[in-house]
């Protein structure tokens, strides 16, 4: 499932095709996946900047200056849910199964909206700050400050593994970082939020940001069915300390790494390395 550095990913590699160019169309094949009743306008447009909340990529689209076609700018977020991903066509590549969405660009590409699973979900606004997807949900893990995160992390009182990915809380962590940021934190994700220290809140923040940038560098991690827009998969997977590595040497004390169900996922952890209680 993409987390924030699989959809940062996506949007460092969309960049170079997309903003500045002619975009001569944009296409729904699919209605049910959309959040309010605005729809794409026609073309043409120039791409804009492409932004990014959390887990939701924003493309921007600007109207052409002298051009024939929408006076207004708009903006498309697309929220990747289980299986979303943007992916790059040339102009005779037939159709991938599952494309709900084609972006039709002057330079002969297209650009393609696919998600087998469809718990992805589209959005055409006037404004990101007026988003139906984007309405209740918390600061961008990566661009968070350290006293908000605290002040949010005191206020709930939840285990840590509820917490982090709480998206009202904090938006753009699901399972795989969240397991991989608290055992780096060296804090077990049974913990209360509530019960966070501010040095604990600081360890926390600081390997939040190291991990999340580090697997943005790596081109965020393939587990299932993520691929980057070139159709690779990511490379972070590799990186990982306790998630998806259970019976394995703990990489800090060699003690096997522990699995347990929650809620229908599984949580990986460390028990010697992640303490319950702090010593
Ligand atoms: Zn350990």
């Amino acid at each position: 499932m993409p987390e924030l550095p699989e959809v940062e990913t996506s949007r460092l590699s969309l960049l170079p095709l997309f903003t500045g160019k002619r975009i001569l169309s944009v296409t729904p094949l699919r209605h049910d996946l959309w959040r309010g009743s605005l729809r794409p306008a026609a073309g043409p447009f120039e791409g804009g900047p492409l932004l990014r909340h959390g887990k939701t990529l924003i493309l921007s689209f600007l109207p052409e200056k002298g051009g024939g076609g929408s006076s207004c700018p708009f903006f498309l977020l697309s929220r990747f849910g289980m299986s979303g991903r943007w992916e790059r066509l040339s102009l005779d590549a037939p159709r991938p199964p599952h494309t709900h969405l084609e972006i039709e660009m002057e330079d002969g590409g297209r650009l393609a909206w696919i998600d087998p699973r469809r718990f992805g979900r589209l959005e055409a606004t006037p404004s990101p700050d007026r988003s139906l997807l984007l309405s209740g949900t918390g600061p961008d893990a990566l661009a968070i400050d350290g006293k908000i995160l605290f002040d949010r992390l005191r206020r709930h009182a939840v285990p840590l593994r509820t917490a982090l990915m709480d998206q009202s809380l904090l938006s753009g962590i699901g399972n795989i970082y969240m397991a991989e940021i608290l055992f780096d934190a060296g804090l077990s994700p049974f913990r209360s939020s509530h019960s966070l220290s501010r040095a604990e809140s600081l360890r926390l923040e600081i390997s939040l940001k190291t991990l999340l940038t580090a697997a943005i560098a790596a081109g965020g991690s393939t587990i299932h069915s993520y691929r980057k827009e070139d159709g690779t998969p990511g490379g972070y997977q590799k990186h990982h300390a306790v998630y998806g590595r259970e019976g394995l040497p703990c990489p800090r004390c060699g003690l096997p790494v522990q699995r347990i169900a929650a809620n229908g996922r599984s949580l990986y952890f460390c028990t010697f390395c992640q303490p319950i209680r702090t010593p």
